[in-house]
């Protein structure tokens, strides 16, 4: 049997692929392994197998895509433009509709706990509590790495849903608050929200909204990546911009066209919050600061760099805090988070979570800037307590407080 859902990928994607191999080099986990298989060009030839009847969606077809990190690195050098990433998910879709099990496992996670705002919440106040008694090393071993670089939630500001304010001047906006993100990171919505305001915007955090469906289509779980991807086109139409503030997210929105017939008019208008603030710091909206803080290392999440193309935008809002930006990985490898996959492929994310970690120190800065969750838990739980890790905003954020303090 070959493809048996809408979103497999089509023979004009497969047919791009020129096997020149280009890929190859930037892959990281042809890098860790050297199999063709695990190259991107290797998948490619899989799922081109499996299009034209030779190999069947099955045990060993899923194996080697599920060790795909789905990092896009591979999309930005590929002259014949293959869509990877769309074409990942499409894949993914297909293993859980024809490998046995599949459709079982973490269905409930996707469909049911991570679009629902109360069995977040209800996970985030276990997590806070177990991170106040000192328990969070009882957790299940797989998902230690995850829980151990989860930031301290225990006297988090409110959530940001619901919140409407700013004058509107510089047009509208519609926040995407997110699942993760809403929970564990609402230091970097509010950071995103006052300073959006700031910079004349009004914005709003419409209650209708939910998580961006990234994780699911991720997994192949398309049905309820499709089911979030229309409850958000509704919530957020007539923004004249809708913000994400983790990098998988707003490439994910990016993306709607694929996922409902009107997200196109939201992939449009959809930009990640790095690039909102820089925009605002070019028009002169909010300041640019000339006070020297001193070196910070950033981190270009893969959703961000290779996914969206942006990387101009965190150094420049960083710079307009007064640091001095220190590379840590001209080839901009993953460093293992990419969703599920410190759970599900443990060997490989720690291999690549160490050698991240590792190109950090070397750097000689314990000030990190990373803009997406998932990174920044990676790169926490790889490095020592006395490394600092943020979203580039909240270090912007911080400079322009300390700014008026100090003046
Ligand atoms: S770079 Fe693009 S065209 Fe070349 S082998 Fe890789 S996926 Fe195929
Ligand atoms: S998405 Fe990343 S891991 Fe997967 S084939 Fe492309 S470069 Fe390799």
């Amino acid at each position: 049997m070959t493809w048996v859902t809408v979103d497999r990928p089509t023979s004009e994607e497969l047919d791009a692929c020129v096997q020149c191999g280009l890929c190859l080099p930037v892959c990281p986990t042809f890098k860790l392994t050297g199999r063709e298989t695990a190259s991107p060009r290797g998948r490619l030839q899989a799922m081109s197998a499996v299009d034209s009847g030779i190999f069947t969606v099955d045990d060993t077809f899923a194996g080697i895509i599920d060790f795909c990190l789905g990092c896009r690195a591979c999309e930005p050098v590929c002259p014949g433009l293959v869509p990877y990433g769309r074409m990942l998910e499409g894949v993914r879709a297909e293993i859980v509709s024809q490998v046995p099990g599949r459709q079982r496992r973490r269905k409930w996670l996707h469909g049911s706990a991570i679009p629902s705002r109360s069995v977040m919440r209800a996970g985030a106040g276990f997590l806070s509590l177990a991170q106040s008694l000192g328990m969070t090393g009882l957790a299940p071993k797989r998902y230690q790495r995850i829980i151990g670089g989860a930031r301290r939630l225990r006297g988090r500001p409110r959530p940001s849903i619901g919140h409407v304010g700013g004058t509107g001047e510089a047009g509208t906006v519609g926040l995407l608050s997110g699942c993760i993100q809403d929970q564990w990171f609402r230091p970097v919505n509010q950071a995103a929200i006052q300073l959006l305001e700031m910079a004349g915007h009004r914005v709003e955090v419409p209650n209708a909204q939910t998580c961006c469906g990234a994780l699911a289509a991720h997994d192949g779980r398309a049905a309820e990546a499709h089911r979030m991807a229309a409850t958000n086109v509704g919530a957020f139409q007539g923004y004249d911009m809708v913000v994400a503030t983790g990098a998988g997210c707003s490439a994910h929105l990016a993306g709607y066209g694929h996922w409902d017939d009107e997200g196109e008019s939201i992939g449009e208008v959809s930009v990640d919050i790095t690039v909102a603030v820089a925009r605002a710091i070019e028009d002169g909206r909010l300041p640019a600061l000339d006070t020297p803080r001193g070196e910070m290392a950033i981190q270009d999440p893969c959703h961000l760099r290779h996914a969206q193309g942006v990387t101009r935008e965190p150094r420049q809002i960083l710079e307009a805090s007064g640091y001095q930006v220190v590379e840590i990985d001209e080839m901009a490898f993953c460093c293992g988070a990419a969703g599920l996959y410190t759970t599900l492929q443990p060997e490989a994310a720690a291999q690549l979570g160490n050698q991240k970690a590792d190109q950090i120190r070397s750097t000689g800065v314990t000030r990190v800037a990373s803009a997406n969750p998932g990174c920044e838990m990676q790169l926490r739980s790889y490095l020592e307590d006395n490394y600092e890790i943020a979203h580039p905003v909240e270090w912007y954020l911080a400079a322009l407080v300390e700014e008026s303090e100090e003046g």
